[in-house]
C-alpha cells in the first residue's frame, strides 16, 4: 500500500479539524498515529477516516497490526507463506484489534526466515519463523564457482569460520562439508552463497512467545515454544491460529495490568506457562547454558518413559 499526497493531505485536514494537527509517521508496526485529542472529537474524526476507506485501532492495550515480511511472492529464503498466515491469523483478532480488552499490547509479526527481517523475535509477542529440518540444499558446482571468484580465503573467512557452530568445512577439492545435525539455521552461509546454499526442502515454522522492549522488566527475545510445525495445509494455518488465540488468552487471563506476555512467563515461570499451554517441553526452549551442576534423579525412570512415549508418539 503506497499513500499518494492527496490522501496525506485529506489526513491532516481531518486531524486538523479534529484533533492536534500532530501526525506521527509511522509506529513500529507501520500504522498512521494520529496523536492529541479531545474525548468527544475522537468518534467525529473516526467517522471521517472511515469514510475515506480507512480501518482504525491497532494501538493501546489490543492486539496490534501485524507484520510480515514480503515473504515467498519476492524472497527466495521464505520457509512458508508469511502473507497466508498474517491473513489467516489476524482475520481471528479483528475484534481484538479495534476494542482494547486486554492488559497490555499483543502483536504478532511473520518473519519468512530467520534472518527475521520483522525483527519478531525481539519485538512481538508471537513470532513466528520459517525454518526447515532437513539438511541445507548445496549445489557443489555453484560452490566450486563461488570459490573460483571469491578465492578459499575468502570463503573460509567469510562463510566457514562465521558459522555460529562450526558445522561447515571447505574441502580441499572446493566443495563444502555440511554438518547439518549441528546446524542452528542462522542463515548465516545460506546469506552469502545465495547460489550454492538454500533452505532444506522440509520446512515450517518454529514458534517464539514473548519477545518485547523495555517496560516492567528489560528487553527481552522471545523463548521458543513450538521448535518446529509443517505450515502447508489449511488444518495447519488453522492449528496455528488455534494456538495464537489460546496463547492470547491465557495471557488475558493471567497477565496483570500492563503486563506483557513475555513478562508474565518470566514471572509464573516457563514450565507452569507450557503446562498451562498443554505444550510438551523441549531441549530446544532453552533459556541459557546450566549454571547449576546438580541434576534431581526422582521420577528420573518415569521421565525417560514418558520421554520415549512422546517421541514415538
Ligand atoms: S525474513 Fe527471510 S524470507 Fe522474509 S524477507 Fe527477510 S530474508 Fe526473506
Ligand atoms: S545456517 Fe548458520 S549454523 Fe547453519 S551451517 Fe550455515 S552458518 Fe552454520
Amino acid at each position: 500500500w503506497h499513500y499518494d499526497t492527496g490522501t496525506l493531505r485529506k489526513f491532516c485536514d481531518i486531524w486538523e479539524k479534529h484533533g492536534s494537527g500532530l501526525i506521527a509517521l509511522h509506529g513500529q508496526t507501520g500504522d498512521i498515529m494520529f496523536q492529541g485529542c479531545t474525548t468527544e472529537n475522537i468518534q467525529p474524526a473516526f467517522d471521517e477516516f472511515n469514510e475515506l476507506g480507512f480501518d482504525m485501532g491497532g494501538a493501546g492495550p489490543a492486539v496490534r497490526t501485524g507484520m510480515s515480511c514480503v515473504g515467498p511472492a519476492r524472497c527466495e529464503h521464505a520457509c512458508y507463506d508469511t502473507a497466508r498466515a498474517h491473513r489467516r491469523v489476524l482475520n481471528d483478532f479483528i475484534d481484538d484489534i479495534h476494542r482494547p480488552a486486554l492488559p497490555y499490547k499483543f502483536k504478532f509479526k511473520f518473519s519468512g526466515c530467520t534472518n527475521d527481517c520483522m525483527n519478531s523475535i525481539q519485538r512481538s509477542d508471537f513470532a513466528i519463523l520459517g525454518t526447515w529440518r532437513d539438511d541445507i540444499q548445496v549445489d557443489q558446482t555453484e560452490v566450486k564457482n563461488f570459490v573460483n571468484t571469491k578465492g578459499r580465503d575468502y570463503v573460509i573467512d567469510n562463510v566457514v569460520t562465521r558459522c555460529p557452530t562450526r558445522a561447515l568445512k571447505l574441502n580441499a577439492d572446493d566443495t563444502l562439508a555440511v554438518d547439518n545435525r549441528n546446524c542452528v539455521k542462522c542463515m548465516h552461509c545460506i546469506n552469502v552463497m545465495t547460489k550454492a546454499l538454500s533452505p532444506g526442502k522440509e520446512r515450517g515454522v518454529t514458534i517464539l512467545v514473548g519477545g518485547k522492549r523495555t517496560l516492567k522488566i528489560g528487553d527481552l527475545f522471545g523463548t521458543v515454544v513450538v521448535p518446529f510445525m509443517k505450515l502447508e495445509t489449511d488444518e495447519d494455518y488453522d492449528r496455528l491460529a488455534e494456538l495464537g488465540r489460546n496463547i492470547m488468552e491465557f495471557w488475558a487471563e493471567n497477565g496483570l495490568e500492563h503486563e506483557r506476555c513475555g513478562e508474565m512467563v518470566e514471572r509464573i515461570g516457563l514450565a507452569n506457562f507450557l503446562e498451562g499451554l498443554g505444550l510438551e517441553p523441549d531441549p530446544n526452549m532453552i533459556n541459557h547454558p546450566r549454571t547449576n551442576p546438580f541434576v534431581r534423579m526422582d521420577d528420573w525412570d518415569e521421565e525417560v518413559e514418558r520421554l520415549k512415549q512422546s517421541k514415538a508418539g
